[in-house]
């Protein structure tokens, strides 16, 4: 299904579903110009959403040679037909060259054997960790194959038609998360940077030292930018995006808070016990009926927010006797030296 959700420049959006994802669906959207195309964003590596994205497409009749593609983060549900779609066309993929290259280290090597090791490191059993291999909806659904990208840095500019859309470097959700921005129309769109009816998921990469850190600085980068016009890459955008980026950036700072309280009732305990002690949204379900994959990406969330407070120690890793997480001061000490930190992503 295409809706026209633009003019000037003419920007449609394909509505991609995601089987069985809470995430319902993908918003790939469409801008075109002059003859040209750019399409942002692609759905999931299965058949139900490569039938609905090139339904789509068909159906806006893009002229292939002059078509280009802008993935704005790593992730399958959005670079999962990349090369699918674009292996017999002349036109580029855009990327930012952090997740472009961190793409080839999960689609070439074993990441996935990596997270496992973290995983059951941080709590889970091996048989949750071998069920999550076949089970877990982060897996799966990535492109067939590690494919070329045009790399592009924060400022770069992709032009559509007479349109000059500006790449905005914005990492936390993944390591080299993009959005895209056009200056005269105060057009952004946010990819999974900014969501309006879901908060986007912030987890712990390896060789990333701060995501969480990374995302709110983000956050403060982006709320610089004069919006009138955003368009996100799942649901729908019906408030304001000043009030819904503060509105994010406190419910990281409760999560913080929490997070002290729960390593300061629980010292040496693993990211799944602190995990189990955070207030998620479960529909009333304790955290033992919550799905194994959503506490797999809730100890994930967890992780960002432990490693956010270990760099700016509050907390320390304790290797030794017992693997887990301990506070470097009393939970008072610790969520008042947190404010102060905080202050630095207020207006
Ligand atoms: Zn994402």
């Amino acid at each position: 299904m295409i809706t026209k959700v633009y003019e000037n420049p003419t920007i449609y959006k394909i509505d991609v579903p995601l089987p069985n994802n809470p995430l319902k669906n993908l918003n790939s959207y469409v801008i075109q110009d002059g003859g040209e195309s750019l399409i942002v964003d692609t759905g999931f590596n299965r058949p139900e959403c490569k039938v609905a994205l090139l339904e789509g497409l068909q159906e806006l009749k893009v002229n292939w040679e002059k078509t280009n593609m802008f993935l704005t983060h790593l992730h399958s549900d959005h670079s999962g037909l990349a090369p699918a779609v674009m292996h017999e066309n002349p036109g580029k993929i855009y990327m930012s060259k952090k997740d472009h290259d961190y793409l080839g280290w999960i689609l070439n090597g074993n990441r996935w054997d990596t997270f496992d090791g973290i995983y059951q490191k941080e709590g889970f059993t091996e048989e949750q960790v071998a069920w999550l291999k076949d089970e877990n909806p982060a897996r799966g659904f990535e492109p067939d194959y590690y494919f070329d990208a045009e790399i592009v840095d924060d400022g770069d500019r992709i032009q559509v038609g007479s349109y000059g859309f500006q790449c905005v470097y914005t990492p936390g959700h993944t390591p080299g998360h993009m959005c895209l921005y056009l200056p005269e129309k105060k057009l952004m769109l946010s990819g999974d940077h900014i969501l309006f009816d879901i908060t986007p998921n912030i987890t712990s990469w390896v060789a990333v030292d701060d995501s969480l850190g990374n995302y709110l600085d983000s956050l403060v980068k982006i709320r610089n930018y004069d919006m009138e016009t955003v368009l996100p890459a799942h649901r729908k955008n019906e408030m304001d995006v000043y009030v819904r980026i503060d509105e994010i950036i406190h419910h990281h700072l409760i999560r913080l808070e929490e997070t002290i309280d729960a390593v300061g009732d629980f010292p040496n305990a693993h990211a799944t016990k602190i995990g189990s002690c955070l207030k998620w949204s479960m529909r009333g379900k304790t955290w033992d009926e919550f799905p194994l994959s959503q506490r797999w990406f809730a100890v994930g969330e967890t992780m960002s927010h432990l490693d956010y407070l270990i760099q700016r120690d509050l907390m320390e890793k304790t290797e030794d006797e017992f693997y887990g997480y301990k506070l470097t001061n009393t939970a008072e000490a610790c969520k008042e030296k947190l404010n102060q930190h905080w202050r630095g992503y207020e207006k």
